[in-house]
């Protein structure tokens, strides 16, 4: 037990090395290397002549640039996402058939689902609101004309809006195994949902489909185990290569933008969601941030919902004492429809870009914001840069011009990897309310030191 503890020690501390290293690492390449590769270019492009230090020093270049950065990095990096997103489908539906199956009856489990929704677009409304209080303060779009800013193609061309009635019938697999194949979770959520509620109801007489879907849970949980050892590596990769390709040149509504969108999540991550924490449960609020460290240290260098699924049940099991029953169906359900530091992006994207075009939002047409990102929320996927896509459908609502996401697209990626760690951390803030309020949390388990 005290040897499992250790490692367990080892492994946070370690991701947490890996964060601020990879940091401190990519800097230094952007500014020793990236930033020079593309002087030297631009120097001998001029040059009538090669001297022999530039040929060296080319190479040294060429070898960080393509070795390092677009190499070692890329590979092991993607190779560790690859790896964290081959768990998800089959990991989310075994557990969600074993979590619906053994939860029993269908009344707790639609106690749950009630409470868990409940919470999930309250927290929701509750980002939107800060976000667009926060970019109220701020003014990031003021003194900025925008009106010269080309529009982006991929952004024209992404769809427009969501629909209600197709997003509710999209729910309903026509063919389950296509889902499983392509990965719609909430298609897979509903099939697993339906499956253990039935397995649950036939009981003895399914008793071998039920020991199957329980033994491959727990094949899936030791396959996660076996990837998370490798986190650090893959985390340390993720953040060099990011860090080495972000310069500080950002101009200065830009730099406003991105505090004011820094912000909101930090007030949603620190206030709003600790605030919730200690009101419903009593629990202690900083113990709860720093158990949960290493889910977000995940979730900012992957930038992905989804692929953190497996390490925010496990740390919610193990650390904080939530019962997987609870955890199994509320968290997938939350890395797919619960997104809070999305809706906060579009929050202050949507000021943003108002005061940029000199478009004055009314009292109903923040209300309607409110509405929509909420709605686009939970038609984002839980993976990269889907929360610019569904900013074209908030923006729509207001008629605020879609070109305006141009801008902020070059410096989405740093935003889209903070925003994922607060995405998940109201999924397990809102999981371990709903698990205090059904009686699924040992208090004990929460209370032991790290
Ligand atoms: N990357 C985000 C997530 O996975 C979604 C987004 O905002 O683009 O939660």
């Amino acid at each position: 037990m005290q040897n499992k503890e250790k490692k367990k020690i080892g492994l946070t501390t370690l991701i947490f090395i890996a964060l601020i290293a990879g940091a401190i690492l990519g800097v230094v390449l952007h500014y020793g290397i990236v930033e020079n590769t593309k002087l030297l270019s631009v120097v001998n492009k001029s040059a009538k002549y090669d001297k022999g230090n530039d040929h060296v020093l080319r190479m040294i270049y060429k070898f960080f640039n393509d070795f390092v950065i677009n190499g070692v990095f890329l590979v092991v990096g993607q190779g560790f996402i690859r790896g964290m997103k081959m768990l998800v489908v089959p990991l989310v539906f075994t557990s969600l058939v074993c979590g619906a199956s053994s939860m029993g009856d269908t009344k707790t489990l639609g106690k749950v689902g009630v409470k868990t929704m409940g919470f999930y677009i309250m927290t929701t409304m509750m980002a939107v609101a800060v976000a667009l209080t926060t970019a109220s303060i701020i003014n990031p779009g003021k003194n900025l004309n925008m009106s010269a800013i080309k529009a982006d193609a991929t952004v024209k061309t992404a769809k427009g809006g969501v629909n209600v009635a197709e997003t509710l019938l999209n729910i309903i697999p026509e063919n389950p195994v296509s889902a499983l194949a392509n990965g719609e979770m909430l298609q897979i959520i509903f099939f697993a949902l339906l499956i253990g509620i039935i397995l649950a109801k036939l009981s003895d007489k399914v008793q071998i489909v039920t020991n199957f879907f329980t033994q491959f849970n727990d094949i899936m949980m030791e396959l996660t185990m076996m990837v998370m050892a490798v986190a650090p590596v893959g985390v340390f990769c993720l953040i060099s290569k990011t860090f080495s390709q972000l310069g500080f040149s950002a101009m200065l509504p830009m730099v406003k933008y991105m505090a004011a969108v820094f912000i909101a999540l930090g007030i949603q991550c620190l206030g709003v969601y600790q605030g919730l924490l200690f009101v419903f449960t009593r629990l202690n609020p900083f113990k709860f941030i720093k158990k949960f460290f290493p889910v977000q240290a995940f979730a900012f260098s992957t930038a992905t919902s989804n692929a953190t699924i497996p390490l925010n049940i496990d740390t919610l099991e193990e650390k904080m004492g939530v019962s997987r029953k609870i955890s199994s169906f509320t968290i997938p359900l939350g890395a797919t429809i619960n997104m809070d530091g999305t809706s906060i992006m579009q929050g202050v994207a949507v000021i943003f870009v108002a005061q940029a075009y000199h478009v004055n939002l009314t009292l109903v047409d923040l209300i309607t914001v409110i509405f929509t990102a909420t709605l686009a929320s939970v038609g984002t996927a839980g993976i990269p840069s889907v929360g610019l896509v569904t900013l074209t459908m908030v923006f729509n609502s207001v008629g605020l011009p879609v070109e305006g996401i141009a801008l902020i697209m070059g410096i989405d990626r740093i935003l889209d990897m903070t925003r994922t760690a607060v995405n998940i951390t109201g999924d397990a803030v809102c999981t371990t309310i709903v698990a205090k309020q059904c009686g699924e949390l040992n208090q004990e388990v929460f209370n032991q030191m790290e």
